[in-house]
């Protein structure tokens, strides 16, 4: 249960891949032989399935090892080309780290970088947002569905702002796209990074969409060589790898509806469970504005260590991340303003589409049970308990 991370790769999209290794193992760069003739074929076939899956021209889709560098070009790029229009760039405290590192790198080449704080929802607030531009900002870069909390921030009005005041805007939306419905026309979205392993792809095949045009994006290029991709990411195509992108974007497309309310249907009677055993069970995010397949809560009065260990045989996510030195709590929980205890004790689950109820039924009794022993344990949550009780008795 945690295809946040990553997801199997479905057996049909392994299918799809293995004639790419070595019957049509050609170079898609090959102009002169039917290997190289296929092999671009191919290429082009997949380009065409992704750019479909976020309503794009073939041509808009750059492929990339992944969407850690999709992001890395998008704003690395744009900083560079749009140097001499200004230096500033507009994100956000939750992103993922790929879009945070690359700013802080690009803040110490002198850009400006605005990290806008969200709200107890993980929201960005839009008047923040306005308020934030100014004649200097080139970019802003906001992520489409975070992560962890699997929150989707109001990308049609950012979208609709960024057009107004003629500022590009990038999305990293890794973990929306096959999930919910992207529209990069109707959203206004310029650039947008997305990745094969996190929609039942193979891992290390990534793309970004560049828009062509009203307006025409230009790029500098991070990686130069043989002018790969309209020169803006050099390096022989992994074929297969891209084929098999190409493949899951169109399954992701096919069967996104019934797999949403699927689920969707599963996430709830996850958290319905969790809720009905337990008592002081905490919802981060908003569960509007929410991914379907995502749950992240927080369990007061137990130690994160200990739950983790206790449920070990299920695969979650915590809240916490292992620095060199220490546990530190999760970045995001931390913006949205959860305690570090709460966050420390915080679970994240990722349903994907292999998940069954039975899974469901199975993780909603370990949590309940490990939870319940756990606190027996704690002279916190007895205290707790004991409060409450003479409040009730008063
Ligand atoms: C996984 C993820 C990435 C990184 O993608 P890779 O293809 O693994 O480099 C970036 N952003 C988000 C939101 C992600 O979930």
């Amino acid at each position: 249960m945690d295809n946040h991370a990553t997801t199997a790769v479905d057996p049909r999209v392994v299918s799809a891949m293995l004639p790419y290794f070595n019957e049509k193992f050609g170079n898609a760069a090959s102009r002169n032989h039917s290997f190289g003739w296929a092999a671009e074929e191919a290429v082009e076939s997949a380009r065409g399935q992704i750019a479909r899956l976020i309503n794009a021209a073939p041509k808009e889709i750059i492929f990339t090892s992944g969407a850690t560098e999709s992001n890395n070009l998008a704003i690395k790029g744009v900083a560079e080309m749009y140097r001499e229009r200004g230096n500033h760039i507009i994100t956000q405290v939750t992103e993922h780290k790929a879009v945070l590192d690359t700013c802080k790198r690009l803040e110490k080449y002198g850009y400006q970088v605005t990290y806008l704080p969200v709200g107890k929802d993980g929201r960005i607030d839009l008047d923040h947002l306005r308020r934030a531009i100014t004649a200097k900002t080139v970019l802003i870069a906001i992520m489409y569905a975070n992560n962890e909390i699997g929150v989707i921030q109001p990308i049609e009005e950012i979208g609709k702002i960024a057009k107004e005041k003629g500022v590009l805007f990038h999305t990293d939306a890794v973990q929306a796209v096959g999930k919910v419905p992207v529209d990069v026309i109707k959203d206004n979205v310029d650039l947008l990074a997305l990745t094969g392993h996190k929609i039942y792809g193979p891992k290390g095949c990534g793309a970004l969409y560049v828009r062509r045009r009203n307006p025409r994006v230009q790029l500098t290029s991070i990686i130069d060589g043989g002018g790969h991709e309209r020169g803006m990411r050099s390096g022989t195509l992994n074929v297969p790898g891209i084929v098999g992108f190409g493949k899951a974007a169109e399954l992701s497309q096919s069967e996104m509806a019934q797999e949403t309310e699927r689920l969707r249907g599963l996430r709830d009677h996850l958290k319905e469970g969790i809720l009905k055993g337990l008592d002081e069970v905490y919802v981060n995010g908003s569960m509007t504005y929410r991914l379907p397949n995502n749950l992240n809560v927080s369990f007061a009065y137990v130690d994160g260590e200990s739950l983790l260990m206790g449920i070990n045989d299920v695969a979650v996510s915590s809240g916490s991340a292992c620095t060199s030195a220490k546990m530190e709590p999760s970045y995001v929980l931390k913006a949205l303003g959860v305690n570090e205890d709460l966050a420390h004790s915080s679970i994240r689950f990722g349903l994907g589409r292999f998940n069954t109820p039975e899974e469901v039924d199975y993780v909603i009794q370990r949590v309940v049970e490990v939870v319940s022993r756990l606190r027996e344990l704690s002279p916190l949550y007895d205290t707790a308990k004991e409060r409450v009780h003479l409040s009730k008795t008063n």
